[in-house]
């Protein structure tokens, strides 16, 4: 059941918040519905649920589309890479972009976003592993990208989001979110407040709470496993 998934996810938030000493209501989730059918999502709207991440670009833009009678209520984050070709449609269609890695995203992001919309919120993704295979800017080239993004008024900057290798233990991971902090707390001293951090999923999200993550974004614990995909 979706709603009693959601309720034990909240319950996770919940006590990570009060072993770290936080507010419980600084930590948004975000629930991860790519792949699973707008069905779903009804379902965890009707059990409270109001933010809505997806991956792709066409499956979310048609989840959008079925569910269009919420959409006054719902928020929806776009959470994948995205090819430039493809930013006119989440422009046009969701609410957050968390994936900002180059200038040129957000410069079409900006160009498409209607001009009577409220401006696209968005993070910068950082590549916190330094994997070269991984999407995300180079920590040293954020200050850069934030300053391009302010300088487009129809995109809001929100914060920071990264996706850190998994299969690393605890304490490097712990490390890492730690970085994002540090990044996100130096961005801050040049350029004014920044309230998102948008860091953890099913698997990590205490640990991603523990060094200061405003919002986790789950997925499996709240909907159940994803079909996996051809390999
Ligand atoms: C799929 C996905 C998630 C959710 O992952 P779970 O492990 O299912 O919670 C979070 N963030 C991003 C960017 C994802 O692609």
């Amino acid at each position: 059941m979706i709603a009693t998934a959601l309720q034990e996810v909240q319950a996770r938030i919940q006590r990570a918040a009060e072993q770290a000493q936080r507010a419980p209501d600084a930590i948004r989730l975000l629930a991860v519905s790519k792949t699973f059918p707008a069905e779903q999502v009804r379902a965890a709207y009707e059990a409270g649920q109001r933010a809505f991440g997806e991956n792709y670009v066409q499956e979310g833009v048609d989840k959008i589309q079925a569910l269009s009678d919420l959409r006054t209520e719902l928020r929806w984050h776009f959470i994948g890479p995205l090819q430039s070709n493809k930013a006119r449609l989440v422009a046009e269609h969701f609410d957050w972009m968390h994936s900002i890695d180059r200038v040129k995203i957000a410069e079409r992001l900006h160009a498409y976003r209607p001009a009577e919309w409220t401006p696209l919120q968005v993070c910068i993704q950082v590549n916190i592993d330094g994997q070269a295979s991984k999407s995300g800017v180079a920590p040293a080239e954020v200050p850069a990208l934030a300053a391009a993004i302010r300088a487009l008024p129809r995109l809001h900057l929100r914060g920071l989001m990264c996706i850190p290798d998994p299969s690393q233990d605890a304490e490097s991971l712990r490390r890492r979110f730690d970085e994002m902090v540090a990044l996100r707390d130096a961005l801050t001293v040049e350029h004014g407040p920044l309230d998102t951090l948008s860091m953890g999923m099913s698997a990590d999200l205490e640990l991603a709470i523990a060094s200061g993550s405003t919002l986790v974004r789950v997925g499996t614990a709240i909907f159940g496993q994803r079909p996996s995909l051809a390999p």
